[in-house]
């Protein structure tokens, strides 16, 4: 999982849209804090560069930071893009950091892509075969090469090369790419796994791209649009007529978008999609009343409350409250300052998870307590909470979970590519309870 995001001046080829950009990039921490980078546009007859670095937006781009990046990049700069990360399919090292480049003779695409591609490593395979030789195992370096190859085969044809490598390579990726004619291109895969957002600020004549809606709609004041699945949109800012041009690579696929975005990643304030302009707010409050619903339909035991288990299970046990009348109470405590813990390495992985999240004895104890989150993955954090809860003297412990069973490995972003590690894969409901 990671964000990327990109900015382009398009009435004023002299401004430099660096700042703007990374005011973005600590705006979407939410995905991903192993590493950051950015793609900026060459000075006149310069390639385009790329910067990139493990660690967070926030301590990559701090105060004491960010100057000396901006002085490094100064100069007419209307075209930049950027990157965080979560490592998934890849090890978390600075070489996998975003975003990766192809170049040749001083032209350079930097691309800058959200989404796995599952087959990832026969790709690199075959594109080794040919000749190009990679400085990571990263996605986004296998997607960069193939551009790059297409387009040597193609004449420079930057347009046909992306609609080329969009047709067919399969996998998931939203991504953002600078190319050696220096114009951004955006282009989502045609299942549209990932989501990707484009908005205009007409008076400062900015245009931005995102893969949270909610950053867009706050700097520009208006509802974005969404990059269409199987779209590629290119700007232009040294042209004064269509500055912006879209083409539609694929358009007859079945479309599915990533179920954990809308359960657990996405910003709370982001949209849905385009057609369904629900935040993931909403969403997960709707969720947690109908969990409401089924609750009374099933003829459970009344909780006597309903505490989330930070901060995923927040909009869901609203919605279980406001549906069933019960209190809602923040009996688990998170401290915020220890980071998510899914994000750790398997052995740092149940040590966080017991200092992480602690329980509010006096709200507990002696009661029914129903607790919400969004999915169950590998189990972990729900048996530590149970454990809590008990220890803390509840009477009993109610769980739910507005996802369905995760019982089955995610190979287009999501870190589950195992499914020995997953609790529900090959068990019951009722071997899940226990
Ligand atoms: P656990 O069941 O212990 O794996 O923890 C589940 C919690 O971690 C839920 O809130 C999940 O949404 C969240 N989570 C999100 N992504 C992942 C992931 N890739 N691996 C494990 N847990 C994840």
């Amino acid at each position: 999982m990671c964000g990327v995001a990109a900015v382009v001046s398009l009435n004023n080829p002299e401004l430099n849209v660096l700042p703007d950009l990374l005011r973005i990039l600590l705006q979407m921490q939410n995905r991903g804090p192993d590493a950051a980078g950015f793609g900026i546009i060459g000075l006149v007859g310069k390639p385009n560069l790329q910067w990139k670095k493990s660690g967070s937006a926030k301590e990559l781009f701090a105060p004491s930071e960010v100057g000396h990046i901006l002085d490094k990049f100064s100069g007419s700069r209307p075209i930049t893009i950027g990157h965080v990360r979560y490592a998934t399919a890849s090890e978390r090292d600075a070489d996998n950091a975003q975003p990766h480049h192809f170049g040749v003779g001083g032209q350079r695409f930097v691309v800058a892509a959200n989404g796995d591609i599952p087959f990832c490593d026969s790709e690199q395979t075959k594109l080794t075969r040919i000749g190009y030789q990679f400085e990571s195992n990263c996605d986004a370096e296998v997607i960069a090469k193939w551009l790059g190859h297409a387009w040597l085969n193609n004449g420079h044809n930057e347009e046909e090369a992306f609609q080329e490598v969009g047709k067919t390579l399969s996998g998931a990726f939203s991504l953002v790419a600078i190319t050696p004619s220096k114009r951004l291109f955006i282009m989502r895969d045609p299942i549209g796994f990932r989501p990707l957002w484009y908005g205009l600020d007409k008076s400062a004549g900015l245009f931005y791209v995102a893969s949270e809606s909610a950053i867009l709609q706050k700097i520009t004041g208006s509802i974005p649009c969404e990059v269409l699945p199987g779209e590629l949109i290119v700007v232009n800012p040294f042209t004064a007529t269509e500055q912006i041009k879209k083409y539609r690579f694929a358009n007859n696929r079945p479309q599915r978008f990533c179920l954990m975005e809308i359960y657990y990643f996405s910003r709370p304030d982001s949209f849905h999609s385009e057609k369904d302009l629900r935040t993931m707010h909403e969403l997960r409050l709707n969720l947690g009343r109908q969990l409401g619903k089924e609750w009374k339909a099933g003829g459970y035991p009344e909780p006597e409350l309903v505490c989330p288990v930070p901060n995923s299970g927040t909009a869901s046990a609203q919605g279980f409250a406001l549906e069933c009348g019960v209190p809602y109470i923040e009996a688990i405590f998170k401290d915020r300052y220890a980071g998510r813990i899914f994000l750790d390495p398997a052995a740092e992985r149940a040590n966080r998870a017991f200092t992480n999240l602690s329980v509010i004895a006096g709200y507990v104890k002696g009661k029914k307590v129903a607790v919400t989150d969004d999915s169950i993955v590998r189990g972990e954090q729900s048996i530590d909470v149970a454990r809590k809860l008990y220890a803390a003297g509840a009477e009993e412990v109610y769980w739910l979970i507005t996802a369905p069973p995760y019982c089955y490995p995610c190979f287009f972003g999501i870190n589950t590519p195992d499914p020995e590690l997953l609790i529900a894969h090959q068990r019951s409901i009722e071997e899940l309870q226990r």
